[in-house]
């Protein structure tokens, strides 16, 4: 059994994914089409090619772009119908599903809209793929944080829908303590809590999520490593990392993937976990985010069930899903051929 063929059977969760970054090119058209949309973009393939970022900004700017097209339930359902549809086909069996409410509520799409369309594609999944689901709501952190308190408010009529809340967008220059209040308010509310931290930004950033946000889960976090005492600390607290590999290619936020940071997080007892963000635009869904650190670093199976563990442990799902998980996992891994 090749190790490709060994990760495309392995059963994983996935902690870090925004579903708008799951808008894969030729459904973007069809739907651009479906509204009376015109994109800037003459064909799926140019706007494919688009798709060359120089960092985590210019990818944002395409990103936003992207989502205007939609505006029906629909057009939401279609979107994260596409995405589960494949990861059944990689044998994700957990999703744990970002959106950003204000992406949409900014151009005149109501609050509930993207909201029931996403939650109606999860629970048919849940049905009829056997693929359990949490959602959680991200603040755009380039908005003000009193954007993000009008969010809430319009978001609790509809709490039962979503676990807790995250924190994304343009990192540098929007430091954690922007959202301190928030994220207090959050926590009051029974949320529970993540923010991109590490990314782009420094250390400190990763610091503070933990200090002041936080934190439940921490989404990238790379940059931790660059201060041992910090990644020490978050070895000791058992924090988990949702890491992307292809992300941080595609991004230049590793320029070279034997040297991507997963291997020192492995390392140093970090609860990381592999997912692929926004794979519609980095080119790779789970299969390939694992294959691409698998390819780079040549990680035993150990570890690439270590990786497949924090993914289960870090999540949201219930303690009888979670041993669920676990138990596949384990069936896979004592009856996969060895080599
Ligand atoms: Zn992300």
């Amino acid at each position: 059994m090749t190790t490709d063929a060994y990760i495309a059977g392995l059963p994983k969760v996935e902690l870090h994914l925004h579903i708008e970054g799951s808008f894969e090119p030729a459904l973007m058209f069809d739907i651009a089409k479906r509204n009376g949309i015109a994109l800037p973009y003459d064909s799926v393939e140019a706007l494919q090619a688009a798709y060359n970022f120089q960092d985590l900004q210019s990818f944002l700017d395409l990103y936003y772009q992207g989502m205007n097209v939609l505006q029906t339930e629909q057009d939401y359902f279609d979107l994260t119908w596409a995405y589960l549809t494949k990861m059944a086909a990689e044998n994700v069996q957990h999703v744990e599903i970002f959106w950003d409410p204000q992406g949409h509520t900014d151009r005149g799409v109501a609050f509930e809209v993207p909201l029931h369309g996403i939650k109606a594609a999860l629970k048919k999944a849940e049905a009829e793929l056997g693929i359990s689901h949490q959602l959680i709501m991200s603040f755009l952190r380039h908005l003000s944080e009193e954007q993000g308190f009008a969010t809430l408010e319009q978001a609790l009529p509809h709490r039962d829908a979503f676990i807790g809340v995250g924190l994304d967008s343009s990192e540098v220059g929007n430091p954690p303590e922007k959202f301190e209040r928030l994220f207090d308010r959050c926590r009051a509310e029974g949320f529970k809590l993540m923010a991109h931290a590490g990314e782009e930004g420094p250390p400190a950033y990763v610091r503070g999520a933990i200090d002041t946000l936080k934190v439940d889960r921490i989404d990238h976090g790379n940059h931790c490593l660059d201060d041992p005492e910090l990644a020490r600390r978050v070895a000791d607290l058992g924090l988990c990392l949702t890491v992307c590999p292809q992300s941080n290619m595609r991004l230049k936020n590793c320029l070279d993937i034997r040297q991507h940071p997963i291997r020192a997080m492995l390392d140093l007892g970090i609860a990381a976990c592999v997912n692929s963000d926004d794979p519609a635009y980095f080119g790779g869904y789970m299969n390939q985010n694992y294959q691409l650190i698998q390819d780079g670093l040549g990680l035993s199976r150990a570890e690439i069930g270590t990786l497949a563990r924090n993914g289960i442990t870090g999540s949201f799902a219930s303690p009888a899903r979670k041993a669920e998980l676990m138990a596949n996992l384990e069936a896979y891994e004592a009856e996969a051929p060895k080599a």
